[in-house]
């Protein structure tokens, strides 16, 4: 039977993969997608916000010519941190159940069946967008997830949200030949979009580059146009593209099923955040799961800590045990 079973190769999963290793205890980190699987699929421009100290993780130095390091860079380390720290990974391999069993938990996956005794839970959010819920959602040309702008030059882009994903989105795309028409629930660009980026936003919209309808909301998609809810009422525009940048959430079910308690409003997950362990015993959340709809108060940054908080947990437990 394992010490701990880690659920994620995300920073985080790897970051408590490296503080068990620390503490000599056996675990194995099991992870659905490819190494660090949501860094993977963020956009192939992306920069991060943080600076590259701040993402590092096991104490192992990211050096970066920029401060600020891209996707790319960080690919490149957490790739380097895991391989060469020889952590235990079984990629490609998804987590299906969580069953408590008298000394531990049973672990069911897709390819397998593990028994340990303490389980992590580091999930994160990526892996489920929030739905607009609209006729016409599900068209091909409906999409959650950007990768690149060149995709979109020429194209006819409605972008939903004022996040910094849909700004990122909306300059990108302008910037590589699209017609964007920015769709915002609110009044205004959100005051969450990155310092540096507002002010360039606001100019294209007032300069009429981005076209943006604010206290409006997407109503429906079909092939070649888009109705948009506005202030004066509904109009119907020409359209290719909808980027529905809408945010993601954790996968609250899975979260629910295994027995963690989630509280009404926002879903937040039950856990002591002085050692992170669940209402289940021996059960622990660790990374940006923890935040429920709340995803926007967690970041690689303040959340790695987590690893060394859980790990303390186990070797205090195992020690009095
Ligand atoms: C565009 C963008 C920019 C960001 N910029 C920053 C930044 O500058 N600074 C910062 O600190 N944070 C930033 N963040 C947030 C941060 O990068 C992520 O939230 C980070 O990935 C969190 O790490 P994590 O390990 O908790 O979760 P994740 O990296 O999401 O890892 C969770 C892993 O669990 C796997 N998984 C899920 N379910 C299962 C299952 N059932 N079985 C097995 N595996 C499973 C997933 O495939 C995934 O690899 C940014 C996020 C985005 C989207």
């Amino acid at each position: 039977m394992l010490d701990i079973l880690i659920i994620g190769g995300g920073p985080i999963g790897l970051a408590c993969g490296l503080a068990a290793q620390k503490a000599g205890l056996s675990f194995v980190i099991i992870e659905k997608g490819c190494l660090v699987n949501s860094l993977y699929n963020y956009p192939s421009t992306m920069t991060f916000f943080s600076t590259s100290e701040k993402l590092e993780i096991g104490g192992v130095p990211f050096v970066t010519v920029h401060n600020k390091p891209t996707r790319n860079d960080a690919l490149e380390y957490y790739r380097r941190v895991a391989l060469s720290s020889n952590l235990p990974l079984n990629l490609f391999e998804e987590v299906t159940n969580v069953k408590p069993i008298d000394s531990g938990y049973e672990i069911t996956t897709s390819k397998s069946t593990y028994q340990a005794k303490k389980v992590i839970l580091s999930t994160g959010f990526y892996d489920i967008a929030v739905n607009l819920d609209i006729p016409g959602e599900d068209l091909p040309k409906v999409k959650h997830y950007y990768q690149d702008p060149h995709y979109y030059t020429s194209q006819k882009v409605v972008v939903v949200g004022s996040s910094n994903s849909a700004i990122d989105v909306a300059l990108e795309t302008y910037r590589k030949g699209a017609e964007v028409t920015l769709v915002i629930r609110g009044s205004e660009v959100s005051s969450r979009v990155k310092y540096w980026v507002r002010p360039d936003i606001i100019n294209r919209i007032k300069e009429g580059s981005i076209k943006a309808y604010f206290n409006s909301s997407l109503a429906a998609v079909r092939q070649t146009e888009v109705d948009i809810d506005t202030p004066e009422g509904k109009i119907t525009i020409p359209n290719d593209f909808v980027m529905a940048m809408t945010g993601y959430k954790p996968n609250f079910d899975f979260l629910a099923k295994i027995g963690i308690k989630l509280t009404e409003d926002k879903f937040i997950p039950t856990y002591n955040p002085e050692t992170m362990e669940t209402n289940q015993r021996g059960l622990y959340l660790a990374g940006v799961v923890v935040g429920g709809l709340d995803t926007h108060l967690w970041f690689i940054e303040n959340s790695r800590i987590h690893a060394d908080m859980i790990i303390k947990d186990i070797v205090e437990k195992k020690s009095e045990a």
